[in-house]
């Protein structure tokens, strides 16, 4: 997008890699500064130098989402640099596998930690900004926020809750004309998501599979949200997946011919 976005700044967590840095490309591509937030400290600076490289305006911030006190100093950190945060991208996140029986509670722990309160307490330490900015926020959640898959336990529920923090906090800062939006991605070709794959004794995506959704595409989805035109869309789940949401077995659309693809085979 060439036109610049009348928003200038953005915070984006898990910016490290893999989606978070997509969306923080195309943030940087669309005249933003962005601020790449990651617990991997080192590999956040690498990306954002990077950027920089590229003459964008990028800095790389630790920070891990589960703790109040990262966030205050990232918030503090990218507000002292360029002003009051117009945008933040709650993007950090894990997709481990279990079932209701198989996750633990340090799993499920983790993982509500990361994917839930995380972005609550992001939200709560940028408000303050994003009210005087009339900012946004946008949540990255999945496909299975609203389409469970067995396997997935801990994630889908996170994901659903992600959901409702997101038309919760949409309904509740109307008034400030702060917006709130999740985007959906399906499946998505990440280094996270091929660690994932390669745990499964995968060493690449199923053969035949399709439409996968890129960084590339979210990061475009998020500065849509993001710019003027984004400004009416509030409190929405905006999906990136193909139509995946819609098929009626929440099986995986991207494989013709199957019609139902599962992480744990009744046989494993
Ligand atoms: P990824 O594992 O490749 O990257 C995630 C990044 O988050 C890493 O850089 C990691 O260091 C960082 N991170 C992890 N824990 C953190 C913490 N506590 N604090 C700060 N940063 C932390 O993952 P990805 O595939 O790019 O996924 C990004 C988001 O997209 C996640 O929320 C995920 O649920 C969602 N998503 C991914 C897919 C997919 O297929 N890849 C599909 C739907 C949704």
């Amino acid at each position: 997008m060439s036109e610049r976005l009348q928003r200038v700044t953005a915070l984006v967590t898990g910016a490290a890699q893999g989606i978070g840095l997509g969306i923080a490309t195309a943030l940087c591509e669309a005249g933003l500064k962005v601020a790449l937030a990651d617990i991997n400290a080192d590999l956040v600076r690498q990306s954002a130098h990077s950027l920089t490289g590229q003459g964008h305006e990028a800095i790389g911030l630790a920070l891990d989402v589960t703790s109040a006190a990262d966030w205050s100093r990232a918030v503090d950190e990218a507000t002292r640099r360029w002003g009051p945060l117009d945008i933040l991208v709650n993007n950090a996140g894990i997709s481990p596998r279990g079932t209701p029986e198989t996750t633990d509670e340090a799993l499920w722990d983790r993982t509500l930690a990361i994917n839930l309160k995380g972005p609550w307490l992001g939200i709560k330490a940028a408000l303050p900004g994003l009210k005087e900015r009339r900012g946004t926020i946008i949540n990255i959640g999945s496909t299975r926020a609203t389409r469970p898959m067995p396997g997935l336990f801990a994630y889908v529920t996170s994901k659903a809750g992600l959901l409702g923090l997101t038309q919760q906090v949409a309904a509740e800062y109307l008034d400030d004309g702060v917006t709130c939006n999740m985007v959906a991605p399906g499946w998505v070709d990440t280094p996270g998501e091929r660690i994932l794959q390669a745990a499964h004794g995968r060493p690449d995506f199923p053969a035949g599979v399709q439409n996968l959704t890129t960084s590339e595409e979210i990061g475009a989805a998020v500065v849509y949200l993001a710019s003027p035109a984004g400004r009416k869309i509030n409190g929405v789940i905006l999906y990136l997946d193909s139509g995946l949401h819609i098929a009626d077995d929440a099986g995986m659309v991207y494989l013709p011919g199957v019609a139902r693809l599962r992480y744990h085979q009744p046989s494993e």
